[in-house]
């Protein structure tokens, strides 16, 4: 039996090095493929030019490069595109394009649903199915890069990606770090640390983690200043609390000085937008390099939430600048192809169970 194929797509830098190694070819073969597949778009072996006929070869026998395939494209009236990515027969996951001025931000989903049961998110009604592996996540770059004609000639489209479409990226930490390493590689998508965002419902760990193997931008979504209401709308709250969660914050802001951290605060009508609470987030954020990202909620079915009045959002907001906190409101964009915030739900072939209680994902993550 032939084994299968390995997908060149699953490898960064480093493994598609140890790739080669493994059959006597030198490392630098992992830049000539990285510059193929990621900066010119090509994936037919045939097209390589610079590797020698029997290297070709060799990889149409044992390799392929298999991005996922795209289901569906939709584009909003304000540019916003939306892609249904098809990950296998009965999965699919959505890749948000934001493009605004000179910025075309990707937002990239890391797993199909979501084990994290954040009461304001529609992917969170799908339950969790599986990891996305990281051919899945950085094809979403490949494939978004494709559709929006982005080549070394013609300039590039996407200049921030955002972790921030379907599932909790740390908790799928060994495939996403790959993928942020190849957005970030020279050769590939070359995106500085600071235009690669990882947002997490607070994965204490993985923050750890992530401020010694790949520190990127973090953001975090807070959402609420106690933890009797962050237990409530953020459950993960239940096992890494805010004080832990905050102390993890300073950890990676010590460690990775000229970053700020995103905190990110979805505005729910009478839950969690009085003035009192924007009082609560500047004393929970001092001494933290941090901004604000107001979310105003965005509704989808059966929320059971409402967005907060844009007076009550801008008053928060003032509030907060008025202590210095830098706080934008976040536009909400895609709305009429929902694809605005929290309302990516992708396509799971059975409805997932869940089969592991929050606390037991979050365990998996450490
Ligand atoms: N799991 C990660 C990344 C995915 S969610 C995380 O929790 O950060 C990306 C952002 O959208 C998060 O801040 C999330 O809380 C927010 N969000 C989820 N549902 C939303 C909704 N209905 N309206 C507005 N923002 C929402």
């Amino acid at each position: 039996m032939t084994p299968a194929p390995v997908n060149l797509l699953d490898l960064d830098e480093d493994g598609l090095g140890r790739y080669f190694e493994a059959f006597g070819e030198r490392r630098f073969r992992a830049t000539q493929i990285i510059k193929w597949v990621h900066q010119q778009g090509v994936i037919d072996f045939h097209a390589m030019s610079n590797l020698s006929k029997a290297l070709r070869e060799r990889l149409l026998a044992e390799a392929e490069i298999r991005p996922p395939v795209i289901e569906s494209e939709q584009l909003s009236a304000d540019g916003t595109r939306k892609w249904l990515m098809r990950v296998d027969s009965g999965n699919c996951v959505e890749t948000v394009f934001i493009p605004e001025g000179e910025r075309g931000t990707l937002c990239v989903s890391s797993q199909v649903g979501c084990p994290l049961d954040c009461r304001f998110c529609a992917t969170a009604r799908q339950g969790f199915n599986r990891n996305l592996g990281v051919a899945e996540i950085i094809g979403q770059v490949w494939l978004a890069a494709r559709r929006l004609g982005q080549t070394p000639k013609q300039g590039r489209h996407i200049t921030n990606v955002v972790m921030m479409g379907m599932g909790e990226p740390l908790l799928n930490f060994d495939n996403v770090v790959p993928a942020m390493r190849l957005m970030m590689d020279d050769n590939a998508y070359n995106l500085g640390r600071k235009r690669v965002t990882l947002s997490t419902a607070g994965v204490v760990p993985g923050i750890d983690r992530l401020a010694r193997e790949c520190p990127v931008s973090l953001a975090i979504s807070l959402h609420a200043t106690n933890d009797e209401l962050r237990d409530e709308l953020v459950p993960i709250n239940r096992s890494y609390p805010l004080a832990e969660l905050l102390d993890a914050c300073r950890r990676y802001a010590a460690s990775n000085p000229h970053g700020e951290i995103t905190f990110e605060y979805i505005m729910l009508k009478g839950v969690n937008d009085t003035i009192s609470e924007a009082r609560a987030l500047i004393r929970l954020l001092q001494g933290l390099p941090a901004k604000v990202n107001l979310i105003p909620f965005n509704p989808f079915a059966g929320a059971g939430f409402e967005r907060s009045t844009d007076v009550a959002i801008d008053a928060f907001r003032e509030r907060l600048s008025r202590a210095g906190l830098v706080t934008i409101t976040r536009k909400t964009r895609g709305d009429d192809i929902a694809a605005a915030c929290g309302q990516l739900v992708g396509e799971v072939q059975a409805r997932a169970r869940r089969h592991r209680r929050v606390a037991d994902a979050a365990h998996h993550a450490a």
